[in-house]
Formats: C-alpha cells, sequence, structure tokens
C-alpha cells in the first residue's frame, strides 16, 4: 500500500527534479536587461525553485500535501464546455458544482480537486511577483532599501515557474494522464508508467539544460497573460497523444529515441519560454505608467 502510494505520488512530479530546475534555469538565463539585475543574478535561486512545490507533498505535512495537489495539473478535456475558463478561481469552482449537480454517471469527477487547478494558480502567483515588482519599483523611487522585496520577487518568479513548467507537460493537461483510458483503437500503453518515465527518467537520464536553451528567444510582453496561459495549455493537450505513440514507439526507453529528444526538448522549452514571459510581462505591468493600459484595466474587471 505505502509502495502504491508513492508510485502514484512520484508520477503526479512533473519534469521531475531535473526538468524543473533547468525549466527555471533557462528562463533565468534569458532574462534581459531590462529588468533589475538582482534578479538577472539570482539563476541560482530561481533554478532551486523549480521542484519547490515537490517538497510540499510529503505526508509528514497533510494539510499542505492535500491542498496543494491539484494545483500541478488540470484535464482539459473535462472543461471543454466550459469556454472560456473564468479568469477567478471560485467562479470555476462555481460552474464545476453545478455541472457536477447536473451529471449522473462519475459526477466527481467534476470536482474541483479532480479537474485541478493550473492556470488558477499561475495567475494568483503571477499577482503576487508584480505586486511586489510595483513594491520594489516604489521602494527604489523612493531611494530606500529594496533587499527585502528582492527576497519576494526571486521567490514568486520561482515558485510560479514550477507550475508553468507542469503546463508544458503534456499529461499533466489531460485525462490521459498516466496511462490511455477509453476507446484505444491505436493500442498505447493503459499502464500507469508513462507519465514517470516519460518525465523523470526518461528526462534525468538524455536531457540536461544545455540541449534546449537554445530554443529559448526573448521573453514578449502578453496582452492578456491569462487568456495566453490557458492557449499555452491547450497547445501542450493537444499534444498528449504524440506523447503516447512516442511511448509506443520505445522513444522513453534506456536512451530513447531521436523524435523523443526532438518532443521533449521542444516541451521543456516551450516551458521556459512562456515563463520567461510572464516575468517580463509581470514588470512591464508593474510600472505606474502599465496601469493606464488595456490589459491592466482587463484584470481589474
Ligand atoms: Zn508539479
Amino acid at each position: 500500500m505505502l509502495v502504491l502510494i508513492l508510485v502514484q505520488g512520484e508520477a503526479a512530479f512533473a519534469w521531475g527534479n531535473e526538468g524543473h530546475t533547468y525549466v527555471n534555469r533557462v528562463a533565468a538565463e534569458k532574462i534581459p536587461v531590462s529588468m533589475p539585475r538582482f534578479l538577472r543574478r539570482a539563476v541560482v535561486e530561481l533554478a532551486y525553485l523549480g521542484p519547490e512545490p515537490d517538497r510540499w507533498r510529503s505526508p509528514t505535512e497533510f494539510a499542505l500535501k492535500d491542498a496543494q495537489e491539484p494545483d500541478h495539473c488540470i484535464n482539459l478535456e473535462r472543461v471543454e464546455w466550459l469556454d472560456p475558463l473564468p479568469r477567478g478561481r471560485y467562479e470555476f469552482y462555481k460552474k464545476l458544482y453545478e455541472k457536477r449537480a447536473a451529471t449522473a454517471d462519475h459526477a466527481d469527477d467534476y470536482l474541483p480537486e479532480r479537474v485541478g487547478l493550473q492556470p488558477y494558480i499561475v495567475m494568483e502567483i503571477y499577482g503576487r511577483l508584480k505586486a511586489s515588482f510595483r513594491e520594489y519599483r516604489q521602494r527604489k523611487a523612493a531611494q530606500q532599501s529594496t533587499a527585502a522585496v528582492e527576497q519576494t520577487v526571486i521567490f514568486y518568479a520561482g515558485w510560479m515557474g514550477h507550475y508553468v513548467a507542469d503546463g508544458s507537460q503534456p499529461l499533466h493537461t489531460s485525462i490521459q494522464y498516466n496511462g490511455w483510458v477509453g476507446a484505444n483503437p491505436k493500442g498505447y500503453t493503459a499502464q500507469h508508467k508513462i507519465h514517470a518515465q516519460f518525465e523523470t527518467a526518461y528526462v534525468g537520464a538524455n536531457i540536461a539544460a544545455k540541449d534546449f536553451a537554445g530554443l529559448v528567444r526573448a521573453p514578449e510582453q502578453l496582452d492578456d497573460p491569462f487568456a495566453r496561459y490557458v492557449e499555452y495549455l491547450k497547445q501542450s493537450n493537444r499534444m498528449v497523444e504524440e506523447v503516447y505513440a512516442l511511448e509506443k514507439a520505445g522513444g522513453f526507453r534506456g536512451k530513447g529515441t531521436a523524435a523523443a529528444f526532438e518532443f521533449t526538448t521542444h516541451r521543456l522549452a516551450a516551458g521556459s519560454q512562456m515563463l520567461v514571459s510572464l516575468w517580463y510581462t509581470a514588470w512591464m505591468e508593474s510600472a505606474p505608467a502599465a496601469q493606464e493600459n488595456p490589459a491592466a484595466a482587463l484584470e481589474k474587471k
């Protein structure tokens, strides 16, 4: 029983320790010179924080483990009827409970904690990061010490990186989370092994940060971070079947295949790309003048 729990727990650690560290590190190395120097110099701290939420999953801290588990994933197939997704988590809960009440079969599949809260935790930490950047700007302008706020900026930026990286792992966006379920004409694996084999064993043994660093470009300012983030999750979800096809072809066994390497490095790069763009957007939106731009106005609604 204990073994079973550990195996299931491990299956939820998207990208494993190595992958999370790499996604944060590569994003940190792409921070542009227009952003504060203390953040560009925090590569080691940001990389360390990549796996941080996976350190909150021990049964010895039950309340924490229990509360944070739904943050790592979202079963997008369960919310296809809910388009666009609400911008706040409580409206999301409300819609899901209504759906659950109207559903006869497997109604609990619509519980928020079963569907997953991925985009909400990301936007909530994004908000914290933006608020800290604003505080940093104000203190800097007032010629006060920024040492304390620099620590909070680094923590929020690194913490958010974990979930953004989870979102680039297709199996974290899908009911096909760890073994194919439902109709299976192509004979994909139904064993509960593919998740950890792909994201932890294969990545840990075959991929390093330098393998995808060159695929990540300079950040862009996102016009609507929530909408863009949801689109990023949907794009990841469209690649779920490819993960299964690669597994079937032996792509993640041992040294794997060239196709699996190509696919996986591009997914890790997509994580770093979205992350550095979110950091950059939070910085830009924290400027006093940004409060009048349309994106900022949209967020206030
Ligand atoms: Zn995770």
